[in-house]
């Protein structure tokens, strides 16, 4: 039993005021500061690659990372073919997946680099980001004694961007601990980091044929779902490319084939005039705003009560003037550009077209230069306004009066997303009626609203949300075996 090293220390972090920490960090990281990077395919046979495509740093376009040979589509035929569940015995997965944890923690210097250059993560969200890829392959191992059933087969993992160390981590560390062979489809934007990571993979152990990287756009993705091989699917992304891939399975795989999808959202944060107003802008200003706004869990529309609105916007408009956005590479800055041009033209457009409409409340200050973003504070009347959820540093706000609390909590609930919610009050009661009301995966009260920690709190959302189970919790693995009529000892 100690082999699935139940007293395994979670990932050492890193402190991110102790000079010592900075220089550790520098040190490491700084060999990768100009390196170049090459990914593509990675097979259990030889792949025959597309045409080799330039990857850019969206923080700095003179910054090459490096370049990335797209799967063709006889890659995707060969690695279902070539694909085996891996057979190891309990033991030796968990040996192996916890060994993979300890790789990547010794490689934090180039993952600290690559998630800079090529995602555009600051420090802060990199440190964030590899403890919690540490921590979804020592928990998924530590869960593995758990499990009843058996692997489901061949396993397609399909991963954002936004998170593209830790969620592309998360679900193939799920899929290897159940005992599946997985086929991974890294985001286009953040191929070199999943390249990187699954190299650490194999060299901890996992065999070729139980973990294959086939990179590319989604069209690489809409071939690997539409296999008819394929036993079971994790996607992490939009509700559009969710609906698209349940089609895809409901035509060509068997029957009741898995899907976890975890997909969009509309959250929401209310704060009552009983808030305490430094702690509830400081958590909105998390929410909101950090890594560029680019997290599922991002707060999207402020509730905040009336009588209390006034004070509250304008500290929370003198704290989005203090908040830096720039080079992710420095310490100073709070947080790096959007992924890439296309999502900058789309935010800046719904931006522009609230300034014409006399709604852009406030404006912080920052590069102009796309995909980098200033924050943006939008007045709305309800979530329902936002039309659709904007993936970056944009904040809608609303007012509401004490009186008109159930219609906000009926507003929220109507949206048919349910991710994260937040709420600052230091009502008690008021915390029991609300979150008894709210539908949401993941509700915080007086605090942020995004971060969620793997074990701790397992991360996912209700209705167009996605499916569950979440991630990072104790029903995560059984859903990449097959069902058991006996429940699965403790
Ligand atoms: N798990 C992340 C958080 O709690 C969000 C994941 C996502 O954006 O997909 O902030």
């Amino acid at each position: 039993p100690d082999l699935f090293a139940p007293e395994r220390r979670n990932s050492r972090g890193w402190d991110l005021t102790a000079p010592d920490h900075l220089a550790e960090i520098d040190a490491a990281r700084m060999p990768h500061r100009n390196a170049q990077f090459e990914a593509g395919p990675m097979l259990a046979v030889s792949p025959s690659p597309a045409e080799a495509r330039p990857v850019m740093n969206p923080a700095n376009p003179a910054d090459q990372v490096g370049i990335v040979h797209p799967a063709s589509e006889a890659d995707v035929a060969a690695a279902m073919q070539a694909a085996v569940p891996w057979g190891a015995d309990d033991a030796e997965r968990a040996r192996v997946l916890n060994r993979a944890a300890d790789l990547y923690e010794q490689h934090f210097g180039e993952i600290f680099a690559l998630l800079s250059r090529e995602a555009g993560k600051t420090v802060a969200d990199g440190v964030a980001e590899l403890r919690e890829a540490v921590d979804f392959l020592t928990y998924y191992a530590a869960r593995i004694p758990e499990l009843g059933g058996s692997p489901l087969g061949r396993v397609v993992c399909i991963s954002p961007w936004n998170f593209p160390l830790a969620i592309f981590t998360g679900q193939i560390a799920a899929g290897l601990a159940a005992g599946n062979a997985v086929l991974a489809k890294p985001a286009e934007q953040t191929t070199l980091i999943a390249a990187l990571a699954t190299r650490l993979l194999h060299e901890a152990g996992v065999p070729q044929s139980a973990l294959q990287l086939l990179p590319g756009s989604g069209a690489v993705g809409g071939a690997l779902t539409s296999h008819p091989d394929v036993a079971g699917v994790a996607f992490t992304g939009s509700t559009a490319t969710a609906r698209k891939i349940q089609a895809a399975l409901a035509e060509h795989a068997r029957p009741g084939t898995p899907l976890i999808a975890e997909t969009g959202g509309l959250n929401a944060m209310i704060v009552d005039s009983t808030a305490l107003p430094e702690q509830a802008v400081r958590d909105l200003m998390q929410s909101a705003f950090q890594s560029a706004g680019q997290r599922c869990s991002a707060c999207r529309c402020l509730y905040v009560q009336e009588d209390i609105a006034e004070g509250f916007i304008t500290m929370l408009k003198g704290a989005m003037d203090a908040f830096s956005v720039g080079d992710p590479w420095l310490y100073s800055t709070d947080s790096g550009p959007l992924i890439d041009g296309v999502a900058h033209e789309g935010i800046s457009a719904h931006v522009a077209a609230a300034e014409a409409e006399g709604r852009l409340l406030h404006r912080a200050k920052a590069p102009e230069t796309a995909p980098f973003l200033a924050p943006a504070l939008i007045k709305v009347n309800g979530i329902g306004d936002i039309g659709r959820e904007i993936f970056g540093p944009v904040l809608h706000v609303a007012t509401f009066k004490a009186a008109d609390l159930d219609r906000v909590i009926d507003a929220i609930n109507g949206t048919g997303y349910g991710l994260t919610f937040g709420l600052h009050t230091r009502i008690d009661d008021r915390v029991q009626h609300v979150t008894d009301r709210i539908h949401a995966g993941n509700i915080y009260v007086n605090r942020n609203q995004i971060g969620a920690i793997v074990g701790s709190q397992p991360f996912g959302g209700e209705g167009l949300s996605g499916t569950g189970p979440k991630a990072g919790g104790p029903l995560y693995l059984p859903r990449f075996r097959t069902p058991v009529d006996t429940p699965a000892p403790q």
